[in-house]
């Protein structure tokens, strides 16, 4: 006999400590399954997945091609360790990703989560500067941005700029310098906010391994878009400081953005970039940090005696499983998702446009297959009566799963969402917006 939903509740509430949720006031949402945008709790109540399920479900749920890519593989080879050898299937994509990737990036080093694939990016630009043809031994800080988020590993929450998640492991994070980052909000131009990096590299470059941006839009902050330019003003700042440049995709990459890589938007080659959540469409673990020849070459060894190595690596580096489910997801980018996200994107636009009109929306936003607005902030940061998470609530009851957040609403669908779906989303909003204006009389 299958457990009823409310046993399933009450193991929840006892045994599953969730990610990022206070627990104290969790209320059990216990989903069964799923078929393309929507999902389904163990009542077999449908919501509409407005957040991808955290920004990962390009393709939704249930998707017959990843299905049929995972099941073949499982036929072959689950897994085979990346320690000196690889899959077949993880060669392939390998190879796949150096030709799509902007620039000359070309060497792909797998993980299993983007935090990991940060950490291998920060550790990797660390080892280069000690065995590049002109080492820089001093060169040991992070530049990192104000509100980003790079994943909770120590490294990666290191260079995080969002207090609530990094304050309180202080006494055990690395040394990084942070900088505001420009708000399109605020600062329609990036100039002020290139000066803002150009004083700090005066300063300090020669001891500055990195600098990591999240490239176009800052997701955690609160959908923090940055101005035009701003990505490729970084660029050259950190060709004329001779700072290496990391770019963490693993949110906005990968056709969030509305382009395969948000890098493309400025034409700009980072020195590492981070890929995770698309890259299986959601489906499993897996994530890469890609890198450029001059500094591959860095770590090879050139004498018998020296050793260059990375030695770094994950158990399921390179998992077959994984690598088959991202080689299904670029072949159904490739060959259907890309064609028909123009329209998705501008009819999203529409849309948001009309939400724009409502009196309690501020600074309606959108790039790609992510539209986001600001309400105003009221409370703290968990204020249950804020209207963002009222909102969340009501769309909750509505079916349509929104990620609740005090002062922003936004909306990342499945990139393959249908427009009567991405109607369905908007229309809940709309009446959750006039539900709140109708509350304040
Ligand atoms: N970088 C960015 C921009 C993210 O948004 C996230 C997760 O949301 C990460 C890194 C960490 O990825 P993961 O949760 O897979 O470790």
């Amino acid at each position: 006999m299958p457990e009823t939903t409310d046993q399933l509740h009450a193991w929840d509430r006892e045994h599953y400590w969730h990610s990022f949720t206070p627990m104290a006031g969790y209320e059990p949402l216990v989903i069964e399954r799923g078929e393309g945008s929507t999902l389904y709790d163990t009542g077999g109540k449908a919501y509409l997945d407005g957040a991808s399920s955290m920004w990962c479900a390009a393709l939704g749920h249930n998707h017959p091609r990843l299905n049929a890519a995972i099941t073949e593989q499982l036929g072959k080879l689950a897994h085979c360790t990346s320690l000196g050898m690889g899959s077949d299937v993880a060669v392939r994509l390998a190879k796949r990703l150096a030709d799509l990737a902007p620039g000359d990036l070309q060497h792909v080093f797998f993980s299993s989560d983007g935090s990991s694939a940060i950490e291998i990016a920060m550790k990797l630009a660390l080892q280069y500067w000690r065995q590049a043809e002109e080492p820089k031994l001093e060169k040991t800080k992070y530049l990192c941005f104000n509100h980003a988020y790079h994943g909770d590993t120590i490294g990666a929450t290191a260079v995080g700029g969002i207090g609530r998640y990094h304050e309180v492991f202080g006494p055990i994070l690395c040394e990084v310098i942070r900088v505001d980052p420009p708000d399109a909000r605020r600062e329609p131009d990036c100039e002020a906010a290139l000066a803002r990096v150009e004083a700090i590299f005066q300063e300090q470059a020669d001891r500055i391994t990195a600098v990591i941006i999240e490239p176009l839009i800052q997701f955690a902050a609160g959908m923090l878009f940055h101005p035009p330019g701003f990505l490729s003003g970084l660029r050259r700042l950190c060709d004329e400081h001779n700072v290496l440049l990391i770019a963490d995709e693993v949110a906005v990459g990968l056709g969030r953005n509305g382009k395969l890589f948000a890098c493309n938007h400025e034409a700009v080659t980072p020195d590492f970039l981070c890929l995770g959540k698309h890259l299986t469409a959601g489906y499993l673990p897996m994530a890469a940090t890609i890198t450029r020849p001059h500094i591959y070459q860095a770590f090879l060894n050139q004498t018998p005696e020296e050793d260059r190595t990375f030695w770094h690596g994950h158990t399921f580096s390179g998992n077959a499983l994984a690598a088959a489910a991202a080689m299904a997801t670029l072949d159904e980018f490739e060959e259907r998702t890309f064609e028909e996200l123009p329209a998705k994107i501008a009819h999203l636009g529409e849309r948001w446009c009309d939400l724009a009109a409502h009196p309690e929306v501020k600074h309606a936003r959108q790039l790609g297959m992510l539209a986001a607005f600001d309400l105003e902030p009221t409370g703290g940061f968990l204020d249950e009566n804020s209207t963002g998470r009222r909102l969340a609530q009501y769309a909750l009851e509505q079916g349509v799963w929104l990620r609740a957040k005090p002062d922003l609403v936004y909306l990342a669908p499945p990139l393959n969402v249908s427009i009567d779906d991405l109607d369905r989303m908007c229309d809940v909003i709309a009446e959750g917006l006039r539900g709140a204006a109708d509350e304040r009389g």
